[in-house]
């Protein structure tokens, strides 16, 4: 809890003093918005492992009716491998990125990546593989840019994993330790969501509109952060310290404002 408190206080975060509003108060003009949406724990449910979600018919027509809307300017922006992400949104022909920025494609053409020391990152994988093995409570999940370690079912041993990516990484040069929910990650320093974000605003269908981020984990807070900075709109899903400014339940809710927001806009039209 310390620990989270002064990560808040870095990125501007004063106890207190924020508290988001009721995301139903809100209306966006399609039209004039550029969506980022993160993936699980916001457009789907978390699952108890991470290939255990399902993307329903109904959310992938959700996604179809966005992009038609906004004219191209929505975003997927997740922690997972682009690969992933693909497999779950096959038809969608937006913009995708994975591995919290590492990746990205446009409709279906892959864009560069980062550069990473990958002789290190195979070293660090190995240890962390060895790590998990050993222990059946632990997941380790590979990612191109990084690795996590999940223990979703098991929040005892949050400290033992700490420890352990601690020895392994702190202090590291190239790379750093981002929390996640139930879990830890691996991943090169200085790649980011908000990163991705401020890349893909470039794009023409982006460009000149008003950025939306949706996120549900302490990996988005840097993000929101960004997206406040920039006079966009940063919406948290789920419970905890956030500095987003609106607020909802989960993703059904998320996913039911978004479908108010397209009719209220048709309606309008
Ligand atoms: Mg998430």
């Amino acid at each position: 809890m310390e620990q989270r408190l002064d990560y808040y206080s870095l990125v501007g975060f004063k106890s207190g003093s924020t508290s988001p509003d009721e995301l139903a108060r809100l209306r966006i003009e399609p039209e004039r918005t550029a969506l980022f949406l993160d993936f699980d724990g916001t457009f789907v449910d978390i699952a108890p492992t991470p290939d255990a979600i399902r993307v329903t018919d109904r959310d992938k027509t959700l996604l179809d009716q966005l992009s038609k809307r906004t004219s191209g300017a929505v975003s997927v922006i997740s922690g997972r491998n682009l690969h992933e992400i693909d497999s779950y949104l096959s038809d969608f022909q937006g913009t995708v990125s994975g591995g919290h920025g590492a990746e990205m494609r446009r409709e279906a053409k892959a864009l560069p990546t980062i550069k990473c020391d990958l002789e290190r990152l195979e070293h660090i994988k190995c240890a962390v593989r060895e790590f998990a093995a050993v222990d059946p409570r632990i997941l380790a999940e590979d990612k191109s840019f990084g690795i996590v370690l999940h223990f979703r079912q098991h929040p005892e041993l949050e400290g033992k994993v700490r420890d352990f990516v601690r020895s392994l990484v702190g202090g590291d040069a190239d790379f750093e330790i981002q929390q996640a929910k139930m879990a830890l990650e691996i991943k090169p320093k200085g790649i980011s969501k908000a990163m991705a974000i401020e890349r893909i605003m470039k794009f023409k269908e982006f460009r000149r509109r008003t950025i939306l981020f949706a996120g549900d984990d302490d990996t988005d807070e840097i993000a929101f952060s960004w997206v406040n900075e920039q006079g966009g709109i940063t919406i948290k899903i789920g419970d905890g310290l956030t500095l987003a400014r609106y607020r909802t339940r989960n993703p059904a809710s998320f996913k039911k404002w978004l479908r108010e927001q397209l009719k209220s806009a048709s309606k309008g039209a």
